[in-house]
């Protein structure tokens, strides 16, 4: 599929859907259909590359923000990371995480 858009820059041609869960089946964690969208791996140059290679998960105000939310608790965003990085390996083999992220989580 990559190669149909050799040449290209695909990011900029559709936003990228996320490869680690469908919006319809709600908050990752509980399920909840009131969903925000989180950039699994964020901060400055790094929001932009989860939205290119599709690394967003749709979680519940309380699961985002809340004070138990992945921005508030290390072992929940470790975890994500961890999933979105593995997830990663399996859809893009010709890529190389460390590379495009700069550190590993598993
Ligand atoms: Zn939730
Ligand atoms: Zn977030």
């Amino acid at each position: 599929m990559r190669a149909l858009y050799k040449g290209c820059r695909p990011h900029l041609l559709y936003k990228m859907e996320s490869i680690l869960q469908n919006k319809e089946d709600g908050c990752l964690l509980c399920g909840n259909p009131y969903v925000e969208e989180h950039h699994v791996v964020y901060g400055t140059a790094n929001r932009k590359l989860s939205t290119r290679y599709g690394l967003l998960v749709y979680l519940c105000a309380e699961h985002h923000r809340g004070a138990h939310g992945v921005h508030h608790n290390a072992a929940l965003d470790l975890r994500l990371k961890q999933m979105a990085q593995s997830r990663f390996q399996e859809v893009y083999p010709d890529e190389d995480w460390l590379k495009v992220f700069g550190r590993n989580y598993i």
